[in-house]
Parts: structure tokens; C-alpha cells; sequence
């Protein structure tokens, strides 16, 4: 029997609704929603990225800005845009599109940014807040991951989470968020033993590595939820780190590239935004 679909179209689209019905009740606050996107160099991914940012802003009623710099730009030309935006009140979030350019400091470009406005939980003291489990801005793509799964209904608590991929952006932050979620966790990489011997023991497996259909279905136990958080380039558009053809005639649950996680990361930041909104004084 063929899975059922994790559908993060229809799920990115019911936490829209919530979005729109909190901007709309901020703006007659007085609170005007505004996210600032930096954006240095032409990555064209990330240029794609922005933009589509942009356009679904706009569809919610947030206001936009993006700052496009040179790819030649410097470390201080960066810190003083972001120290700018911190300052400014009108903007309440900001996001450093990446990868940056390579003369660029990242580490200290993300922590330029005032942890309130940091709406990608990029920052070193919003991934603490991970350690708690509260407080903080969650990273957007790991945090899509979550509530995928907890909006289709999949209970995390007691489950076995397995994730391979242990990336600063979605595996390693991943790691504390099912944690919170009460997940018994392993961590799986590149110098993991056995690797498909770990997959197939996961009710939840969590794939985000970067490499097309790396998971096959042979790596999945019966029946399991599958989340693919990969984003690969292919012939003809992109597609996930999971053999989604044949592996969805073995997993119970599975999510589909495009049209799984990534549908969500951006409602997920203008979530975000609103919360940043709330730790900056100005909630509902
Ligand atoms: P990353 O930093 O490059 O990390 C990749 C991880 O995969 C590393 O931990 C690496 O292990 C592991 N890995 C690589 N080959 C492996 C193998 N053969 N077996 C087991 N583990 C292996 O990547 P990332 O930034 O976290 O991104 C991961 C994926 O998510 C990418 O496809 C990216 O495009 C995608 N992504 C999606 C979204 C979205 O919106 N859906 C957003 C961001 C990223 P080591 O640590 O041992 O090297």
C-alpha cells in the first residue's frame, strides 16, 4: 500500500491563515509587520529564495525590505547595515540570507543581529534557548519539520527519531527540538556505522543531507513517518535526499520534495516575526 502524504502545501497554508489574522489585528494595534532580508551576492538560490520571501510577505500584508550588497562587500559595510536595522523600530526582523560570500565573517554577521529580531534562531542565544526548550526564535527549517509533523497529526512523544544530517541549520538543531518534543533521539552523520541499520529502526526518520535519493527504501522499517528536508538540484527541477518513488510504497507517512518541508520555511519565519513582534513589547 502507497504512504500517505505529509502535504506542506495544505499545512504552510492553514498557518497562513493564522498569520494573516495576526498581522491584521497587530496593524489595528498600531504594529505595522516588517521583515528586513539581507542579501550579499547573486547565490542564485538565495536571490530565489528572497524573492519568494518577498512575494509571500506581501500576500500576508508583512512589509518587506531587501538589502541587496555587493558580492564584494565588507564585514564592517555588513555590520553597519545590520546595526541600522537593530536600531531601526520600524523593522521588527531580520534575516541574512546564506550561503555569504566567502571574504565574510558568518559567524560574526549572525551574531550581529539583535537575538530579538533574529527570525531565522540563528543567533548563538536563540539556539541556547533550545537547551530549555522555550523563550526563543526557532530556526524556520527545522521548526517546519516539527509542525509538519504535528499539524498532520503524527505524535512525536515516545517515539524513535532518527535523524541523518547533523548540520548547523536543520540536523543539529533538530536534535533539541524533538527532544522537546519527547522523541528518543539518534543522530546519524557521515562516520555513522552502519547506516542503514540505524534508519530502519526509526518511526520518525528525518533526512536532511543534501544528497539526492541517498535513502532508499530498503533503509525504511514498514510503516514509518519519512520527512525530507533535502533540497537537491535534478534534471527538471529539484527533488529531496529520499528515493520518494519507492519509498513511499514501504513508509506509512512521507513527505514529497517540493511540496513538503520546504513549503513551510517561509510561514514559518513570518511566524517567527510575529513572535519577535511579542519579545520586543508590542504583542497583542
Ligand atoms: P550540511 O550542513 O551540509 O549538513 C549535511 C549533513 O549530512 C552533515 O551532518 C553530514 O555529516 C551529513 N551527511 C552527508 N553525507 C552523508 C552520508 N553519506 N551519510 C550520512 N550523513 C551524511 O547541510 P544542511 O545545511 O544542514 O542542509 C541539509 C539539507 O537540507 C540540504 O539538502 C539543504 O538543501 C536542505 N535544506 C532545506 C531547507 C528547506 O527549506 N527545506 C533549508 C535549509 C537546508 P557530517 O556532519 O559527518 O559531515
Amino acid at each position: 500500500m502507497s504512504a500517505q502524504i505529509l502535504d506542506g502545501k495544505k499545512v504552510a497554508a492553514s498557518i497562513r491563515e493564522e498569520v494573516v489574522a495576526e498581522v491584521a489585528a497587530l496593524k489595528k494595534k498600531g504594529v505595522n509587520p516588517k521583515l528586513a532580508v539581507l542579501l550579499a551576492g547573486d547565490d542564485p538560490a538565495s536571490v530565489v529564495y528572497a524573492r519568494s520571501k518577498e512575494k509571500s510577505c506581501q500576500k500576508v500584508g508583512i512589509e518587506f525590505s531587501l538589502y541587496v550588497l555587493p558580492g564584494s562587500v565588507t564585514d564592517s559595510e555588513m555590520l553597519d547595515l545590520v546595526g541600522r536595522l537593530n536600531r531601526d523600530e520600524s523593522i521588527h526582523g531580520i534575516m541574512i540570507e546564506l550561503p555569504l560570500p566567502k571574504q565574510l565573517d558568518k559567524k560574526r554577521m549572525l551574531e550581529a543581529v539583535l537575538p530579538v529580531k533574529d527570525v531565522d534562531g540563528a543567533h548563538p542565544f536563540n539556539r541556547g534557548c533550545l537547551f530549555s526548550g522555550a523563550g526563543g526564535l526557532s530556526p524556520a527549517t527545522p521548526q517546519s519539520c516539527i509542525e509538519l509533523l504535528l499539524r498532520s497529526g503524527v505524535e512525536i512523544k515516545g517515539k524513535h527519531a532518527v535523524l541523518v544530517g547533523r548540520g548547523e541549520t536543520v540536523g543539529k538543531p533538530l536534535i533539541l527540538m524533538m527532544l522537546n518534543q519527547n522523541a528518543t533521539v539518534t543522530v546519524c552523520h557521515t562516520k555513522t556505522v552502519d547506516l542503514a541499520a540505524q534508519t530502519r529502526r526509526a518511526d520518525i526518520l528525518v533526512v536532511a543531507v543534501g544528497r539526492p535519493n541517498m535513502i532508499t527504501a530498503d533503509m525504511i522499517k514498514p510503516g514509518a513517518v519519512v520527512v525530507d528536508a533535502g533540497i537537491n538540484e535534478a534534471a527538471g527541477g529539484i527533488c529531496g535526499d529520499v528515493d520518494f518513488e519507492r519509498a513511499k510504497e514501504v513508509a506509512g507517512l512521507i513527505s514529497p520534495v517540493p511540496g513538503g518541508v520546504g513549503s513551510l520555511t517561509t510561514v514559518m519565519i513570518q511566524k517567527n516575526l510575529l513572535k519577535a513582534i511579542e519579545l520586543q513589547g508590542k504583542s497583542l
